[in-house]
């Protein structure tokens, strides 16, 4: 196989929702490329998984199937996908940027002396060189954007960031599923798992809020939390905070927007000495109206912003909060 290989990510029989967004990325991918495009999903019993995948339009859904599959390990699924890579011998590897992938998808790109292009935010092609795409990824926290481009010979492995393509930009069709046997060895297996990491629990249902006031570490400080409180209580917003403020233990986890956070889409998101690195844009850009708060006029939130004020969040915030209050009274 020539062509574009995708590899979807499940836990326990479901899946990670941004496989769907790298697997739209594979189709584009393979459209641009005049090429075609298959899925793989690893597992101990991936059938139904790859039985999903057979309504998508793909040359080929494959169940890559071990025992030894049946929770994951990096020594596991790297052995297994090299195999299959071996043997399908893709062009591309497109991955979803999941911690998983995180953890295994460089050591894979390593066997075949590859680096991975990690944390793309865009692919595109040049009229004259179409079959050589432009992967994009960000710079010091979204400053700068780079452009890659793979050198060929060997398949050029990339990981797809969180929100950049659309699950439901995936196109149906039809495909045919293989089921991929791996030769795999228990002493293959040096890793023993720990617990898995667990993304923020939903307790405070952000999704649902019109209005949010969301704090970034442009606040200093935990002590100085009360002065978005204040805001947020005279716009009758709920509050949420970029993840070093969840990080910190200044506000509960529950309460982080972004890529391992919740999504959010309100009517109005004020941020507040937030920059906007990518994995928190992913998680607010639905925002119907944003207004951004940040004294760095460069920072990349007002890229999105609808409304942006450069200047101190100490000194700003007051003043809005006062401004509220007055005009409610
Ligand atoms: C795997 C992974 C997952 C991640 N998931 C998430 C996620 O879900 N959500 C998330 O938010 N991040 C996430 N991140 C972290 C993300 O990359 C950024 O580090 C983080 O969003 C930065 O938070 P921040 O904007 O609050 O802080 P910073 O980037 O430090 O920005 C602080 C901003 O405050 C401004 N500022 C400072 N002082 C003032 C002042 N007095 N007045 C006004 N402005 C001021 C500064 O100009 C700056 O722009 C993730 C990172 C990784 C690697």
């Amino acid at each position: 196989m020539s062509g574009v290989l995708v590899v979807m990510e499940q836990r326990s029989g479901a899946w990670n929702r941004m496989s769907f967004e790298a697997l739209a990325a594979g189709q584009q991918l393979a459209a641009k490329l005049g090429a075609e495009c298959s899925a793989a999903v690893v597992g101990s019993d991936p059938g139904a998984l790859a039985t999903e995948l057979s309504s998508k339009k793909l040359k080929k859904a494959f169940a890559v199937q071990h025992a030894l599959l049946g929770i994951y390990t990096s020594d596991g699924y790297v052995a297994a996908l090299e195999q299959l890579i071996k043997e399908e011998n893709p062009d591309f590897v497109l991955l979803p940027h999941t911690y998983q992938v995180r953890d295994y998808a460089p050591a894979l790109a390593t066997r075949f002396q590859q680096v991975l292009i990690s944390d793309v935010i865009g692919i595109r092609t040049e009229d004259d060189r179409a079959d050589s795409p432009i992967f994009v990824r960000q710079l010091l926290q979204g400053k700068l954007n780079a452009d890659y481009r793979h050198i060929p010979p060997g398949p050029c492995f990339v990981s797809i960031q969180a929100g950049t393509f659309r699950a439901d930009a995936v196109e149906d069709g039809t495909a045919a599923t293989e089921t991929f046997s791996p030769r795999l060895s228990p002493d293959q297996i040096r890793n023993k798992p720990g617990e898995p990491f667990r993304e923020s629990s939903h307790t405070v249902d952000l999704t649902a809020a019109p209005v949010i006031v969301s704090v970034g570490r442009g606040i200093g400080e935990e002590g100085n939390l009360p002065i978005v409180e204040e805001l947020a209580k005279a716009l009758g917003a709920e509050l949420a905070a970029s993840r070093p403020i969840c990080d910190n233990g200044w506000l509960p986890m529950e309460r982080q927007v972004g890529s391992s956070g919740q999504t959010v889409s309100p009517k109005l998101y004020v941020a507040i000495g937030i920059s906007g690195a990518i994995q928190h844009l992913v998680g607010m850009k639905g925002s119907k109206a944003v207004l951004a708060i940040n004294k760095d006029e460069n920072a990349p939130i007002f890229e999105i912003a609808d409304y942006g004020v450069a200047g101190d969040l100490f000194e700003i915030v007051p003043e809005l909060t006062k401004a509220i209050q007055t005009a409610k009274s």
